[in-house]
């Protein structure tokens, strides 16, 4: 089959990463039969430089053309580089916000998981991750407390700010179809989210959710209040499938998520529409301290290239094939700086590879799996 991917090198280690990511989609298609075509697509820093805004009108077309956009990163170190003296609406992230809301995706998934080779990475106690986690955040992206009304202004000679979280059944019931079509093609369990012993919108949630739940009677679903969650990620987070849960408090969760499982340059996520559309990139960001020097770690976009086979493409069987091949090449030693062992007394059976050569021996592993 032929896929047409748009592609956002970005910023920083952004196009060193994604560089990769090709590499191994490049050898799925030799290997399964599939061809992979590849359009560059500019947004952020690099955006600014060459055109003025971290995202042109061109690009959002661009992207809106192709079967699915695979991104690096964005941005560059927020201290001294010159984009971050623009005003709030021309800097590298705002390219991104406006390219989510272009195509609509509210719905991100982030998942979170041991992977055994690295479990001395994990900062959690041998014993509280036990046969190790394998979970998925399902993160409400386009609503709530961050798209809703806000305003500060003096009341009574005293300056109040005010935020509203407002959110629709629509909204409400979209996210949690996506949550629930996730959950089957895993292991059937929906954990809701919300503070629904306080807030009106949590309630709202929790009526529409059980609505959704009745259509999908093979998953189990459970709620749980935000609080509790917080502390269940780091006590048992065994427990969890897919954590259904709106804007901010995912965005809270998912980094307390990432930080438990202990390796940042990881982890995958991708962002959806009402198609199968979808944008995946890795969840850390564009780590100008290391750009440039091939060191970066690329597991994170490779695993996101294997969720866009997985939900864009629906090559099930390709998308296993790469993240097996992640794990035969960590289980042979081999890694990158930021997750070889710290230690001189650990290190011995681990090969330390450059950001190039981590690409490489994954995708001949991915090769070699056909
Ligand atoms: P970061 O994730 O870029 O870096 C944090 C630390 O992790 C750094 O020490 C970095 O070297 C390291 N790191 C990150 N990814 C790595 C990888 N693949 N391999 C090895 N080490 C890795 O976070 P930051 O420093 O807070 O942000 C840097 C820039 O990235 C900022 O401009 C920020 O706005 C942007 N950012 C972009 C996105 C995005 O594009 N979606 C997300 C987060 C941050």
């Amino acid at each position: 089959m032929q896929f047409h991917v748009g592609v956002i090198a970005g910023d920083g280690i952004g196009p060193e990463i994604v560089e990769e990511a090709k590499k191994v989609l490049d050898a799925v298609g030799k290997a399964y039969g599939h061809e992979f075509s590849y359009e560059p697509i500019l947004m952020g820093g690099c955006s600014i430089d060459a055109t003025g805004v971290p995202l042109t009108d061109e690009a959002i077309q661009q992207a809106k053309g192709s079967d699915a956009v695979l991104m690096g990163s964005i941005g560059g170190d927020t201290r001294t580089s010159p984009w971050y003296k623009l005003e709030p609406s021309l800097r590298p992230e705002a390219g991104l916000l406006k390219l989510r809301k272009s195509l609509n995706l509210f719905a991100n998934l982030r998942p979170a998981y041991l992977f055994d080779e690295l479990r001395k990475a994990c900062p959690l106690k041998e014993e509280v991750i036990g046969k190790g986690f394998d979970l998925a955040i399902m993160r409400e992206l386009t609503g709530g407390l961050y798209f809703g009304k806000r305003e500060t202004k003096k009341v009574d000679g005293v300056l109040q700010a005010t935020d509203t979280l407002t959110y629709n059944e629509n909204e409400i019931r979209r996210i949690a179809k996506k949550a629930f079509s996730i959950a089957m093609q895993r292991r059937k369990k929906v954990t809701s989210v919300d503070k629904a012993n306080v807030l009106d919108s949590s309630r709202l949630w929790r009526k529409v959710v059980e609505e959704v739940a009745k259509d999908y009677p093979e998953v189990t679903l459970d709620h749980m209040l935000v609080d509790n969650c917080a502390m269940q990620l780091v006590k048992d987070p065994g427990q969890f499938d897919v954590i259904l849960t709106e804007n901010m408090f995912g965005d809270i969760l998912s980094d307390e998520a990432s930080m438990v499982s202990g390796s940042i340059g990881m982890l995958s996520s991708a962002s959806f529409n009402d198609t199968d559309f979808g944008l995946y990139e890795p969840s850390h960001g564009s780590a100008p301290d290391i750009a440039g020097q091939d060191i970066a770690n690329p597991i994170a976009t490779i695993l996101s290239a294997a969720m866009m086979l997985r939900f864009s493409f629906k090559l099930d069987k390709e998308a296993d094939a790469v993240e097996n091949a992640v794990k035969t090449v960590l289980k042979k030693g081999y890694r990158t700086v930021d997750i070889l062992p710290q230690e001189k007394e650990e290190i011995a059976g681990f090969t330390q590879v450059s950001c190039s050569r981590m690409g490489s021996l994954i995708a001949d592993a991915v090769k070699a799996s056909a």
